[in-house]
């Protein structure tokens, strides 16, 4: 039996949060003879959040481009954000700032497949080393690529696509591989036009080989300077809301933290909150972990230091599977630590200012949906019937393989 507060009350109660990632407006800059091979034959349309303006408009006078227009997007009434400047030096014809349509609630803005796989972006790798500790299973790795020579540029919570050197067993190219973006749209060293990825070696056993993934492994073992295709940005189901009052609950088991450390990021990192005057997190940040052992624990110093600078507003929950016991005698995993809060936890999602994200295995999905059945049952409430609302509202966002 479905009951009052998520009943037939819900379907209003049910809040969408503020799911667009803009901080202030956004702009498309219509332009012409821009970007690689038949790109540069087509009027493109590029849109960009005010931050990047000014960026792109250089890029563009500098490849060439000639920039035909620039929509700017209406405020909603009440908000006052200054108009642009629009001094990207006399390349760039002077912009028609149309007064187009109100901010919209949809995706619409979060750039997508900017560079597809017949004509990728390519990147050159400035960063590449071990997440690990001592005593750490397997190889996880922190790679970052400079992107300062195009147009690639995403918000948190989307994926790129990797093409690895080489060929298949049938002399192709490899495929892409998509992989969870691990910094937010500032980069990790927030000057913008770069992307790290957090990626784990996948190995394997056939036949009693280990067998090496094979784009995983040409990752963690890339070299600064080496030049890598990168595609993308995709992905919208992980956006981070821009309310800075929504409480964010972050489910996570190894290299699924790719996307929650760029969310963090973005909340605590004291040169991230000086770039987003409008995002100055003061919500409820959750996150709950899992990992073998203690030396694979992702990001932990970065972690620990949001938790002693914003005890008020970061939680952290681990699941060390390999040192510790769930009630049952088996491994500890995420999913029992979302039992042990179940009750916290769905208290917080009857808030409607309540986002939860999950990335990693998809092995964990029953588990948590297990523990948010009971929990809704003690309140005489049905998980089935709650859950696709809470989907449907924008504030279930799952992306597990
Ligand atoms: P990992 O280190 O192998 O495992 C992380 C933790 O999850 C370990 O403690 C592991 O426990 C535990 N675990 C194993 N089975 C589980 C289950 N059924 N339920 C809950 N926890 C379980 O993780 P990883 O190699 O980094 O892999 C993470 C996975 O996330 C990969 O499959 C990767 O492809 C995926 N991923 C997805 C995205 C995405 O969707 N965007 C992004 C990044 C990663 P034990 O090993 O001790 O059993």
């Amino acid at each position: 039996m479905i009951g009052p507060i998520f009943g037939t009350v819900v379907r209003m109660r049910v809040s969408t949060g503020k799911a667009t990632q803009s901080d202030g407006r956004m702009f498309t800059v219509v332009v012409e003879g821009f970007g690689v091979g038949l790109q540069r034959r087509a009027e493109r349309r590029l849109t960009v959040p005010f931050g990047q303006l000014q960026r792109l408009m250089q890029t563009i006078a500098l490849q060439g481009g000639q920039i035909r227009a620039i929509n700017a997007e209406e405020l909603p009434a009440g908000s006052a954000t200054q108009a642009p400047s629009t001094d990207a030096g006399s390349e760039a014809p002077a912009a028609s700032t149309t007064p187009a349509r109100k901010a919209p609630v949809s995706h619409a803005d979060v750039p997508v497949n900017l560079y597809k796989p017949k004509d990728p972006f390519i990147g050159t790798v400035i960063g590449n080393y071990s997440l690990l500790t001592e005593g750490a299973i397997g190889r996880v790795n922190h790679i970052t690529f400079d992107l300062s020579e195009g147009n690639l540029h995403y918000v948190e919570g989307q994926s790129i696509g990797i093409i690895p050197d080489g060929e298949d067993a049938n002399g192709k190219p490899h495929k892409l591989r998509l992989y969870s973006i691990a910094s937010t749209r500032h980069g990790d060293n927030c000057e913008g036009g770069t992307v790290s990825l957090c990626v784990r070696q996948l190995q394997y056993e056939k036949d009693g080989s280990i067998i090496n993934g094979v784009c995983s492994t040409f990752l963690c073992d890339i070299e600064p300077g080496a030049k890598v295709k990168i595609t993308g940005p995709v992905g919208k189901e992980m956006l981070l809301p821009a309310d800075e009052e929504a409480n964010v609950i972050m489910l996570a088991t190894g290299t699924g933290i790719a996307p929650m450390r760029a969310y963090l990021r973005r909340m605590f990192e004291p040169t991230e909150r000086a770039k987003n005057p409008d995002y100055q997190f003061r919500g409820k940040a959750w996150l709950i972990m899992g990992v073998p052992k203690t030396p694979n624990l992702l990001y932990e110093d970065d972690l620990q230091r949001y938790l002693a600078e914003f005890p008020e507003n970061f939680r952290y929950t681990k699941a060390i599977s390999r040192e510790e016991q769930n009630p049952s005698g088996g491994r500890m995993y995420i999913q029992d630590r979302v039992t042990e809060h179940a009750d916290e936890i769905f208290s917080l999602i009857e808030d409607p200012k309540t986002h939860v994200y999950m990335c990693g295995l998809r092995g964990m999905e029953p588990g948590i949906d297990e523990a948010m059945t009971a929990a809704a049952a003690a309140k005489d409430l049905n998980w089935s019937e709650l859950r696709p609302q809470l989907k449907k509202a924008d504030r279930w966002h799952v992306e597990t393989y």
